[in-house]
């Protein structure tokens, strides 16, 4: 029998013991300067389970899956699978050594460009006017004299890597978590996300830390979330931030329940039943998610509400 046909599955959202971390996300805003980088999701991985799930990538439909999704939506990539090079479709999953290294392994997702620069606009021919009375600004560039395109593989390629790989971050086969050691960091949260042609979704389930977190916070604004995927956001569709961060919203209820919002109709809210004082498990999960850019707006938003309980912790 292979080993995964007799290994049970982690089902998190349903464990009443804590499981020691496995995988974490976290965010960064990136750097101006003369090295500039770009807003990066970060995705930090124990380093034998990773090992574990690589062995078995072979056996992982979602990575053909998610492949023909890409190609039929024109990011034809292949999955690479070298986990000390840059990996997932088109090698999306960068790592990089943390400052302090310890048994995780760390990849940055760069944030990529989806709107670009395609020369003069063609309505003003570049003088950012409007066009007819020659006074006013250009409807067509809003007077940035810029032409745009969308190039929308790169974004397609992260959520497809994470599409292929969201059983490692969702429910694991135990087998895979077996040389995790306990250093006393409990698991945060369980992630999953689509890619395909359905609409884009994400949910996770918070663990009792990141609920107590919430409950911590009732009643509050949660701005350095907002400002995470209103950057993200920014960074993908420059062109957007004329209309500046109305929409982005992030914020805790009185009874402890968080809701996000990209771009005002992509929303995550609590789903399902949960007793407010309760410390249990809690399914976040979003509705009306449009576009892979809500999409990973979204994230890069739990990946900052995971730094926050961690340097809370
Ligand atoms: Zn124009």
């Amino acid at each position: 029998m292979n080993k995964l046909e007799s290994s049970p599955l982690v089902h998190f959202e349903s464990r009443d013991r804590r499981l020691p971390e496995w995988f974490r996300l976290g965010f960064s805003f990136g750097t101006d300067g003369p090295d500039p980088l770009p807003p990066q999701i970060i995705l930090a991985v124990e380093k034998s389970a990773l090992v574990h799930f690589m062995e078995d990538i072979e056996r992982n439909t979602l990575v053909k899956y998610a492949g023909e999704h890409l190609t039929h939506r024109n990011a034809s990539a292949e999955f690479l699978t070298d986990i000390r090079e840059p990996w997932g479709f088109g090698g999306i999953l960068k790592p990089y050594a943390p400052a302090e290294p310890n048994d995780f392994l760390h990849f940055a997702i760069n944030i990529p460009r989806v709107e670009k620069e395609a020369g003069f606009c063609r309505d003003c021919e570049g003088t950012g006017k409007d066009q007819i009375t020659g006074q006013g600004t250009c409807h067509r560039c809003n007077g940035s004299k810029k032409e745009t395109k969308q190039d929308q593989s790169e974004l397609n390629m992260i959520s497809a890597t994470l599409c292929a790989i969201h059983p490692l971050l969702e429910r694991p086969y135990e087998v895979w978590l077996r040389d995790v050691k306990d250093v006393g960091r409990p698991q945060l949260l369980s992630l999953i996300t689509s890619f395909g042609p359905q609409c884009p979704f994400i949910a996770v389930v918070f663990s009792p830390e990141v609920v107590g977190f919430l409950a911590r916070n009732a009643g509050r604004t949660l701005p350095q979330i907002e400002s995470a995927m209103w950057k993200t956001y920014i960074q993908m569709v420059p062109g957007y931030e004329r209309y500046g961060p109305y929409g982005f919203e992030a914020s805790v209820d009185r009874e402890g329940c968080p809701s996000f919002s990209v771009s005002r109709d992509a929303l995550m809210s609590v789903s399902g039943f949960r007793q407010p004082s309760s410390r249990d498990r809690m399914k976040f999960d979003s509705t009306e998610v449009m576009s892979y850019h809500q999409q990973v707006s979204l994230l890069a938003g739990i990946a900052m509400l995971c730094d926050m309980v961690k340097t809370t912790r």
